[in-house]
This record gives C-alpha cells, sequence and structure tokens, in this order.
C-alpha cells in the first residue's frame, strides 16, 4: 500500500490560481465524519435540522432539501402544475438547468433577452411573449444581483401565472430590502461546488406555500407518503403508499451536514467577496479594457459571479485572448453564459436562431467571470488584478 501522502506544503503548492475553490475547514470535515460515524447517513434529521435553518436563514415559510438546484427547479415547476403544452418564459442568459426541467414536463421553454446593458432578463420582453399557454414566469438573479421583481411579479399577477425564481446565484441577495426566497411563490437554491454555499451538490426550495412544499418533498421520495424517509428509524413504519410518480431527488445527511456549517458561515463569505469585488471595482476605475455593467439601486449582491466585460475599443484582443492570457499568468477564469438560445439542444427544440437576442449575445462575447470566491487571500487578488493591468498594458490599442 503507497504511504499516505502528507497535505503539500505552500512551496508545492500549484501556482495555478483556480477560478473556484470551496471554503472547506475543519468543522466542516468534523460535520460530515460526525455523520459519517452515526450510521445514518441519507435523509434524515441533519437534513431537516439544515431545512429550518435555512428557512430562519431567508426568512421563508416552508424549505425542502433537495440533490440540486435543478432537482428543485423540476419539483417548483411540477408542483405549480406546469404540464404538456404549457409555456413557461425565461431568460436565454442562463444556465442549462433553467431550460431544460421545462423539457422535463413536456413544456415549452420560450426565451427572452436581456435588457441593454444588463444581464438580466428584460420585463417588457416577457410581456410580449406573453400567450395563452403560458402558464409561468422564471426569471434568473444572474450572478447574485436580483431581476426586477416588481414588474415580474406584477406582470405573473395581472396575466395569472406562476413565477419560480431561479435563485441558484442569490444567496444571499436583498430587492428591495426583501430576501430572495420571499419574494414569489417558489424561489430554487443551488449548492452545487462552485455557489456561494455548497454542499458539493445540493438543491433547495423556498415557499410560502404549504400545499407546494408538501408536493415537492414527496415527489422528491418516489411520491411515497409523508415521513417515508423515515421508514428505517424507530419512529417510523415498513408501510407506504406511493400517491404520485415522484422521483429520486432527496439531499443525504452527508450534504446537509456540510451545509449547516457553510450556512453559519454564509454572512462572513459574502463579506469577503464583497470586499474582493471592491477590489477588482476599484482597479477597473482605472483601466478601460475592461468595464462592468451598472447595477440596479435599493439591491443587495451575493457576488456570486464577478463579470468582467472586454472592451473591443480599447484592447486590440478579444475576449478569448484575454481568456487565454489570463491562464498564461496562472489565473483560471469562466464565461457565464453561452446563451441558451446558441445551443444545438434548445435550437433543435424550438423557434430560436442565432441574432434574435442581440443584448444576451453582446454580453456573452465580451464576458470573463473572474474568480471571486472567500478561499481567495490578498495575494490571490492582487495576482488576478495585476494581470488584468498587465494586459491592458501589452494589448491597449
Ligand atoms: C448552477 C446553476 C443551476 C443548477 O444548479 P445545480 O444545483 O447544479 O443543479 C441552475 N441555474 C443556474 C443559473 C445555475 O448557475
Amino acid at each position: 500500500m503507497a504511504a499516505t501522502k502528507a497535505v503539500p506544503t505552500p512551496s508545492q503548492e500549484i501556482t495555478f490560481l483556480p477560478y473556484n475553490r470551496s471554503l472547506i475547514g475543519q468543522e466542516e470535515i468534523n460535520a460530515v465524519t460526525e455523520v459519517l460515524r452515526s450510521g445514518w447517513l441519507t435523509t434524515g434529521s441533519r437534513t431537516r435540522e439544515f431545512e429550518m435553518a435555512f428557512a430562519r436563514y431567508i426568512g421563508a415559510e416552508n424549505t425542502v432539501a433537495l440533490n440540486s438546484c435543478t432537482a428543485a427547479l423540476h419539483l417548483a415547476l411540477a408542483a405549480v402544475g406546469i404540464r404538456d403544452g404549457d409555456e413557461v418564459i425565461l431568460p436565454t442568459m442562463t444556465f442549462a438547468a433553467s431550460g431544460e426541467v421545462i423539457f422535463y414536463l413536456g413544456a415549452r421553454p420560450v426565451l427572452v433577452d436581456c435588457l441593454p446593458n444588463s444581464f438580466q432578463l428584460d420585463p417588457e420582453q416577457v410581456e410580449r411573449k406573453i400567450t395563452s399557454r403560458t402558464r409561468a414566469i422564471l426569471p434568473v438573479h444572474f450572478a447574485g444581483a436580483p431581476c426586477d421583481m416588481d414588474s415580474i411579479c406584477d406582470l405573473a399577477k395581472r396575466h395569472n401565472l406562476k413565477v419560480i425564481e431561479d435563485a441558484a446565484h442569490a444567496l444571499p441577495t436583498r430587492y428591495k430590502g426583501k430576501v430572495v426566497g420571499t419574494l414569489s411563490d417558489i424561489t430554487c437554491f443551488s449548492f452545487y461546488a462552485t455557489k456561494t454555499l455548497t454542499t458539493g451538490e445540493g438543491g433547495m426550495v423556498a415557499t410560502e406555500n404549504p400545499e407546494y412544499a408538501e408536493k415537492i418533498r414527496r415527489l422528491s421520495l418516489h411520491g411515497i407518503s409523508k415521513d417515508a424517509w423515515k421508514r428505517y428509524s424507530a419512529e417510523g413504519s415498513w408501510r407506504y403508499d406511493i400517491l404520485d410518480v415522484g422521483y429520486k431527488y432527496n439531499m443525504t445527511d452527508l450534504q446537509a451536514a456540510l451545509g449547516l456549517v457553510q450556512l453559519a458561515k454564509c454572512d462572513a463569505m459574502l463579506a469577503r467577496r464583497a470586499y474582493i469585488a471592491s477590489c477588482y471595482d476599484r482597479l477597473l476605475g482605472s483601466l478601460d479594457g475592461f468595464t462592468t455593467l451598472p447595477l440596479p439601486a435599493d439591491i443587495e449582491h451575493a457576488w456570486h459571479l464577478y463579470i468582467v466585460q472586454v472592451s473591443r475599443e480599447a484592447l486590440s484582443i478579444n475576449r478569448d485572448r484575454v481568456i487565454e492570457e489570463l491562464k498564461n499568468r496562472g489565473i483560471g477564469t469562466s464565461v457565464h453564459f453561452i446563451p441558451l438560445h446558441l445551443h444545438p439542444s434548445i435550437k433543435r427544440n424550438s423557434d430560436t436562431a442565432r441574432g434574435i437576442f442581440p443584448n444576451a449575445e453582446e454580453r456573452f462575447s465580451r464576458a470573463i467571470s473572474l474568480p471571486i470566491y472567500a478561499a481567495m487571500s490578498e495575494a490571490d487578488i492582487s495576482r488576478v488584478m495585476d494581470a488584468l493591468a498587465d494586459i491592458e498594458r501589452k494589448f491597449h490599442s
């Protein structure tokens, strides 16, 4: 057997700054170890505790923990009754998950463009796309900044539509003083590895409506009767009824234990990301090769993403080349997102085509997401800033 490898010392560490790295400390390791030792690994008391702590944190009435935000979005749409032939309106500027769940239910995603000079969906375009088949609007709080929820909720009210929020980026985010998770019918959060709180993989729905929560809980565990998860515990019984055709979307206690520790750090991690954003903002004020887009007033940003737009006028190289140059300097980046309407699976299944969403294409073609996460050191932040300044110097046109 190979000898156990020692933890690398700083000098042995790779010099590449990854785009993202989770902040996992001894507390997380202890919490997961405790679950391992307990003998109960799957959905149980830790999961319930995490649901309750999360509900308190965002001020939601009902929460259900699931194994991903994709599962949360799927079950949220199912809970409000989305089915064959229905239409759901969502932004093209989002991740695969927000669109695919609509197809799962036999419904049709109807895409809309971003507002000019913004990554957020344009409520006026939403209104124009409403038909007799429209059942729901699925806004995405891109990067961690909230959408124009007043306009979206007003449209939903006037046209009798449901609102399911994709809040994968929005933990925690505030809109006009109100916490995202308390604004509409159902809100879906992600605890994927790169998100602002991680359980490795995981998700949560938050809703004011106990019936939606009940339905989502049931569907998340094979559609079987209440408290099915207790079936092997002292309180449980072997007897169960399958009430709906369900799914296997439950969260495990291993994930929940991780989530509980991460939740306690959520504000501190946000403060760190906000600090990193302020460092980047300050630098960008002195560069003209990279810009950021204006943010709406009266919001609190989760800073899940920090996106710069590469200036075509000020730089002699394009976005793709800037990413290469950053990589050459040991900086990992990402791009959020390739708009849905440019992907083969969406093009094949809906009537969208290149060029119809000019704002989203413009945003995408210039976007680079910089590293922004709580585990970044001062030196890491400086490295990113130095690299950007150096690229601007070398490639200024
Ligand atoms: C990450 C992400 C999701 C999916 O989250 P999972 O927990 O990985 O299923 C959905 N929507 C957006 C906008 C995301 O960024």
